[in-house]
């Protein structure tokens, strides 16, 4: 593999429900986790109707899927797990959301956000994909560009301290043919199971381990890695742009104003 891999300082991962990371991305948040990089879940529900079993109540099957979700996380080296608490399975794409999750994003300070990807209905010939999943990718996209790197957007926000923060990139977890990205992840295959098997309530008597090596592998094939997450990335600030301000956009803006005044008296000399 040629160049070092890309570690970022942080990341947040925001994703619909409590076991939607360890599916998607857990390979590599663990990974950077592993290097040293800051890592924060959000999680929009707590799986309240994750559970079939009727003597279970929704508020106890809310506890368990908490109890879940940062076990999984402590598996992974992830520290910070935020539960926004919306009702699972009424998620919807809404103003008020998008600031919750702007007001997480100003304050944990991302260098990347990982989100899903609003745009798959029909992922296979044996699936719907969740509407939670669709709307949550929306929310965390819409929450992503530019809503918090716009210091007059949210200003409420900015009054209670949470200043504009405008993230370097966008990781979006994405099956196949839309990817630009491949993470290695043979290094944290084992983890990610071990996270994915903490959500003991959706498991059952499934193992994870044979689908999900099978589904890694294949998206690694041609690579030259083992096992491998895919994810379409958008780049909203240039490694340039993003040395100077760490997603500070006033920064940003001082510094191309800097560069423009440069370049006028370049040419009025
Ligand atoms: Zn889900």
């Amino acid at each position: 593999m040629p160049g070092t891999p890309y570690i970022p300082e942080s990341a947040m991962a925001i994703v619909a429900h409590p076991d939607d990371i360890e599916f998607s991305c857990a390979g590599t948040t663990a990974r950077w986790a592993k290097s040293g990089a800051r890592i924060c879940y959000v999680l929009i529900t707590s799986g309240d109707g994750g559970i079939a079993d009727p003597s279970i109540s929704k508020e106890d099957a809310m506890k368990i899927r908490e109890e879940e979700s940062r076990r999984a996380a402590e598996v992974a080296g992830v520290k910070d797990v935020v539960f926004l608490r919306v009702t699972d399975g009424m998620v919807e794409a809404t103003m008020e959301l998008r600031r919750r999750l702007v007001r997480e994003i100003r304050r944990f300070k991302p260098e990347v956000i990982i989100a899903g990807d609003p745009t798959v209905f029909f992922p296979s010939d044996t699936y719907i994909n969740h509407p939670d999943h669709r709307a949550a990718a929306t929310a965390a996209i819409d929450a992503a560009f530019p809503a918090t790197g716009q210091p007059h957007v949210f200003q409420e926000l900015e009054r209670e301290g949470l200043k504009a923060h405008k993230p370097r990139k966008v990781y979006i977890s994405v099956w196949d043919d839309k990817a630009n990205t491949y993470v290695d992840i043979s290094e944290t295959m084992e983890t990610k199971l071990e996270a994915l098997r903490a959500h003991k309530s959706q498991m059952m008597d499934w193992d994870p381990g044979e689908e999900m090596t099978k589904w890694a592998r294949e998206t690694a094939k041609g690579k030259e890695m083992e096992y491998a997450e895919a994810f379409k990335v958008i780049t909203l600030e240039s490694d340039e742009d993003w040395e100077l301000s760490k997603g500070d956009p006033v920064k940003i803006y001082e510094a191309r104003e800097k560069r423009r005044k440069e370049k006028e008296a370049k040419q009025d000399a």
